[in-house]
């Protein structure tokens, strides 16, 4: 099959009220599990991405599955902004507010060098507070965001508002 035959949103299963009521979760594990939807997820998301960027940030935990894959094929490295206690170098954090409650995101302090460029990458977009999170984390490495690239967004959320100084690409999008 080639890539452009797949429709991606085929492959996206909804479980209402996961992880809680009033969540409709976005579950990409049946893309993941398609060869060839999988593969096509990526050469899309490459389409999206600069030529010449240095590494692509993939923010835990899926956004790992999809970063790693992108890094290969788009032959650069890949550096994970990991949930608190996680990374084992020294790192720097960041605090941000969730719907009930707190979170933190960290990335080691080595990851990147000043005037790096970045591909951020996530599965999915929704209110935007951890990619917005992830952005501040790059640059404060010195580093530059290329663009962040996600495999979903949830327009309505608008997410996308946070990120109003890099460009945002999502290959799949929900309206309501
Ligand atoms: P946000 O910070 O609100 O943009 O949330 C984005 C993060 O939460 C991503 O890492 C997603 O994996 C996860 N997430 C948020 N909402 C959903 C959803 N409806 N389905 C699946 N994952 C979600």
């Amino acid at each position: 099959m080639t890539t452009t035959a797949v429709n991606l949103a085929d492959y996206i299963r909804e479980i209402p009220d996961f992880p809680k009521p009033g969540i409709n979760f976005k579950d990409v594990t049946p893309l993941l599990a398609d060869g060839d939807a999988f593969a096509a997820a990526i050469s899309q998301m490459a389409c999206f991405v600069e030529s010449g960027v240095d590494a692509v940030v993939g923010i835990e935990s899926r956004g790992f599955i999809f970063g790693a894959a992108l890094a290969q094929q788009m032959g650069v490295g890949f550096v994970p902004v990991r949930k608190p206690g996680k990374l084992p170098g020294r790192v720097h954090a960041i605090e941000y507010e969730l719907e009930y409650g707190m979170d933190v995101l960290e990335i080691h302090r080595d990851a990147l060098a000043a005037g790096h460029r970045a591909v951020i990458v996530d599965d999915l977009l929704a209110t935007g507070g951890t990619a917005a999170s992830t952005v501040q984390l790059v640059r404060r490495l010195g580093a530059e965001i290329s663009s962040c690239v996600f495999l979903i967004e949830l327009d309505f959320l608008q997410g996308r508002e946070k990120l109003q100084d890099v460009p945002v690409h999502s290959m799949i999008h929900y309206a309501g």
